[in-house]
């Protein structure tokens, strides 16, 4: 079988036959890849992605490098219980030391910084919240081996905002980060595809046959599916619901009174600074309807509302809003994310329920673990 629209060359190198296949170049595929090559540098292994700048949520997102605000953990325990809740921490304590090794501590991407959850004064969760810090703090010194996580914490008696205060986040720029984690895949050997989608493959014997939407055909040993928001797509007994995410950005500000990552309304409002910029994002919970899709777009009702809520934050400045877009998360439902052996050649890393900045690090590392030892 030949392609007659690629040279024997191309054919050669850009399509040979893999041991593993990785469909996604998020944080989840481009670890994966990574991982895979770092141990077994022989190993022959393409990675997919349909999008040519980036990705559709990883380089999209807001950069927070977060183990989640009380609020998030008391709901997730109340959901999950607090097993699934530890399993998810060390889960994300093994992203996050990930993430940073193959970033090799590059200053411009990835930066320390100081968190906060703020609540609306006077907030009647904001008592029940503190009280539970105790027991927080237990699960995520058990969970990632940080002591005392979260601490209330005072702001000045004229604010109207009431704060818990966390040891540390990171704030990166994800889509240096993803370049880089590109250019370190390409580096070690992996072969990246960029602007190339899977349409459909099919098992044939001793593996896979995978078909882009230019009809090149790659066959491959085997298959990590880290297409997160578009998992159902290729394999149809996983579901992954897509659920759309608004973010905007202002011009630099004379006067930021935040510095650091914030979390609001139990995680569906969230801001950082970027320089002296503001980034604040979310309030899908005011349209879960609209943004339960897989399509970029603008929900003018959320972004005004998220103009409201600038002026809220940042009252007597006058603010001009330099960008606005979004980007696709995916959410699984009933379950926080883990690994799916889905078959004895595919392994499905995805549906990263809006935390894959640590957990899609995370589950890549583990799926390559998996093919390598499976
Ligand atoms: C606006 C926004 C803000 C966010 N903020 C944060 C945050 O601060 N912290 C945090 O932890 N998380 C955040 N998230 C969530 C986080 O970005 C995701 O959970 C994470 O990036 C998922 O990584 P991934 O590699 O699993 O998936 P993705 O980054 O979505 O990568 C999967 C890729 O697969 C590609 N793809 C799909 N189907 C195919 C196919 N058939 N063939 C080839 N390619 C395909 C897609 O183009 C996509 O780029 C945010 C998300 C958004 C949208």
């Amino acid at each position: 079988m030949y392609n007659r629209s690629l040279s024997y060359w191309q054919k050669d190198y850009y399509f040979p036959s893999l041991d593993v296949a990785i469909v996604g170049g998020g944080f989840t595929g481009l670890i994966a890849g990574i991982e895979l090559l770092s141990r077994k540098p022989k190993v022959k292994v393409g990675l997919f992605e349909q999008q040519t700048h980036g990705t559709l949520a990883s380089s999209r997102n807001a950069g927070f490098m977060c183990f989640g605000s009380p609020t998030e953990l008391n709901a997730d325990i109340i959901q999950f219980g607090e097993a699934e809740v530890l399993r998810v921490l060390a889960l994300k304590a093994t992203g996050y030391h990930t993430l940073l090794k193959h970033l090799a501590g590059n200053k411009r991407i990835y930066k320390k910084c100081p968190a906060y959850e703020l609540f609306k004064a006077p907030s009647s969760d904001y008592g029940p919240m503190v009280e539970s810090l105790p027991k927080l703090n237990a699960l995520l010194s058990k969970g990632t081996g940080i002591e005392s996580y979260y601490e209330s914490h005072a702001l000045s008696p004229s604010s109207h905002l009431q704060s818990i205060r966390f040891k540390k986040e990171g704030q990166l720029h994800p889509t240096a980060a993803v370049a880089a984690l590109q250019r370190k895949f390409m580096n070690l050997g992996g072969i990246y595809h960029a602007g190339t989608t899977i349409a459909h493959w099919e098992a044939i014997s001793g593996g896979y046959l995978l078909n882009t939407q230019n009809d090149e055909q790659v066959n491959c040993n085997k298959m990590i599916v880290a297409n997160n928001a578009f998992a159902t797509t290729l394999v149809s007994d996983y579901f992954v619901q897509p659920q759309r995410a608004q973010v905007l950005v202002t011009a630099p500000l004379k006067k930021l009174p935040y510095r650091g990552n914030f979390h609001m309304d139990g995680g569906y409002v969230y801001f950082r600074n970027i320089g002296n910029r503001l980034l604040l994002g979310g309030l899908r919970n005011t349209d879960f309807e609209t943004e339960a899709t897989d399509e970029i777009g603008l929900n003018a009702n959320i972004q005004r509302k998220l103009d409201s809520l600038l002026i809220e934050l940042l009252p007597n400045q006058s603010v001009e809003i330099t960008h606005r877009w979004s980007g696709i998360m995916g959410f699984r439902k009933g379950t926080l994310p883990q690994l799916e052996v889905h078959s004895s050649g595919i392994v499905i890393a995805a549906g990263m329920n809006g935390m894959g900045t640590l957990l899609g690090p995370a589950l890549g590392r583990k799926a390559a673990l998996h093919v390598l030892n499976a």
